[in-house]
C-alpha cells in the first residue's frame, strides 16, 4: 500500500461563495491590499473565468496563493427538465450524494431563478414534498451560487433580474450562506441585482428574522398559511416555537428598519383546510395596519400528499374577501408542473435524512420537539 502524499492539500473552501468584506478581510490578513478582493469577484462573478491563473491583474504570488487555498471549479447540474411553459429545472448533485433543484423562470420581461438554501428541510410543513423527504444539510454559499451561474448560462448575465430563496429549505436556518449569497447578489462588483429583485423566503424563524432586518437590505416573504395557531401549529410546525404573534412582531421590525418595503405574505390555499372566506376574513384582521402584498399560491399536487388544490371559484372567492378588506393580493400563476417544478413539489433526494454536516448550523428549534 503507498503512503498518503505529503502535503496532501486539505479540502479547500469554494472561493465562488466567498462574499467581498470576507474576503477583503483574507487578502488583509496576507498583507496585500483589500481591493484584490473586487478584482477576484469581479473575475468571478462578472466575467465568469474560474481558472485563477487567468487573473491577469494579480500578481503571480497571489494567483498561486489563490489558487492553493480555495476550490474554483464550478458544480454544474446533473440533470434539466423543460416545462411546456418555458420553466426549467436543474438537479444538482451534491458532495455526500443529496440532490437540489433549481427552478429558473421566464416571465414578460423579467427571468426569476428559484434557488434551494437546503438539501431536504427541516420544518416538516405538512404539505410540502421537499418537507417528505426529509433533512440532509445546508448548503454552502458555493453550492448556492452554482444555481446563480447555472441561471446565467441560460439567460445571460443582464437576463437574469430576480433571485428567490423559496427552492428546498427554509433560508434563515442556512443564514450564514443566505446571507454571504444575497451580499454578493447585491455587489456590483459581483452580480449588482436591485435590493428589490432578491427575496428571502422564512416560514417564520423569528431571531434570524430581526437578524436579516438588520443587516441585510432584500425583500422579505412570509409563509403564513394560516391566520390562527391552531391551524398553523399543524400546518407549519414551527408555529408552535415561533408562534404567529412572534412573527408578526419579526415583521414590524423588517418594516421599521425598511420603511420603504413591504412584507410578501406567502398563503398556500388548501382546499377545505385553510380556504374559506372566514380564513380570509381571519387573516384580513391579522395583517390590518402591516405593510403587506399578499401571494395566494393554490396548492400544487405532489405524489403522496394529503392535500387537493381548491377550485378556482373557492380561490377567487378568498382574494374578492381580502380585496374587500383592502389587503392587496394576488393569485400566483402555476409554472412548470409538469417537471415537477412548481411551489412546494421539490423534492430532490436525500441520502441520510438524520445526518448534518459537520460544522453546518444548527438548522432550528425543531419544532418536533416543542
Ligand atoms: S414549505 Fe418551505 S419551510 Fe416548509 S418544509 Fe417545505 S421547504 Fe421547508
Amino acid at each position: 500500500m503507498s503512503a498518503p502524499a505529503l502535503n496532501a492539500p486539505a479540502e479547500r473552501p469554494g472561493l465562488w461563495g466567498w462574499d467581498r468584506p470576507r474576503l477583503e478581510a483574507w487578502f488583509v490578513a496576507r498583507g496585500e491590499p483589500a481591493y484584490r478582493a473586487r478584482q477576484v469577484l469581479s473575475w468571478l462573478h462578472r466575467r465568469g473565468v474560474e481558472d485563477v491563473s487567468a487573473m491577469t491583474d494579480l500578481g503571480r504570488t497571489s494567483r498561486a496563493v489563490l489558487a492553493a487555498s480555495f476550490a474554483t471549479a464550478r458544480r454544474l447540474p446533473e440533470a434539466v427538465f423543460r416545462s411546456a411553459d418555458g420553466s426549467e429545472k436543474a438537479v444538482f448533485r451534491l458532495d455526500g450524494g443529496a440532490t437540489v433543484e433549481a427552478v429558473l423562470i421566464p416571465e414578460e420581461g423579467r427571468n426569476t431563478l428559484c434557488v434551494s438554501s437546503q438539501a431536504g428541510c427541516p420544518i416538516d410543513c405538512a404539505f410540502c414534498a421537499t418537507a417528505a423527504r426529509g433533512f440532509e444539510r445546508n448548503l454552502e454559499a458555493h453550492e448556492i451560487i452554482a444555481q446563480v451561474r447555472w441561471a446565467i448560462d441560460r439567460v445571460g448575465r443582464e437576463g437574469l433580474t430576480n433571485v428567490v430563496f423559496m427552492g428546498m429549505g427554509e433560508p434563515l436556518a442556512n443564514y450564514r450562506a443566505v446571507a454571504a449569497v444575497c451580499r454578493l447578489l447585491l455587489d456590483p462588483v459581483a452580480y449588482g441585482l436591485s435590493r428589490r429583485r432578491v427575496t428571502v423566503s422564512t416560514s417564520g424563524l423569528v431571531p434570524q428574522m430581526h437578524r436579516l432586518a438588520e443587516e441585510l437590505d432584500v425583500a422579505l416573504a412570509v409563509s403564513f398559511h394560516a391566520a390562527h395557531d391552531v391551524l398553523r401549529d399543524r400546518l407549519v410546525p414551527l408555529n408552535r416555537v415561533h408562534p404567529l404573534a412572534e412573527i408578526l412582531a419579526a415583521c414590524r421590525h423588517y418594516l421599521a428598519c425598511r420603511p420603504d418595503r413591504h412584507v410578501l405574505v406567502e398563503y398556500a390555499l388548501l382546499d377545505g383546510v385553510n380556504d374559506s372566506p372566514d380564513e380570509a376574513r381571519a387573516l384580513a384582521r391579522l395583517l390590518r395596519g402591516l405593510a403587506v402584498k399578499v401571494n395566494l399560491i393554490p396548492f400544487n399536487p405532489f405524489p403522496g400528499s394529503l392535500f387537493r388544490r381548491p377550485e378556482e371559484g373557492r380561490v377567487a372567492a378568498f382574494q374578492d374577501v381580502l380585496t374587500r378588506a383592502g389587503v392587496f393580493s394576488r393569485v400566483r400563476r402555476t409554472r412548470g408542473g409538469d417537471i415537477a417544478a412548481a411551489c412546494g413539489q421539490l423534492a430532490g433526494e436525500v441520502r441520510d435524512r438524520r445526518k448534518h454536516a459537520p460544522g453546518a448550523e444548527t438548522p432550528c428549534p425543531s419544532p418536533r420537539a416543542a
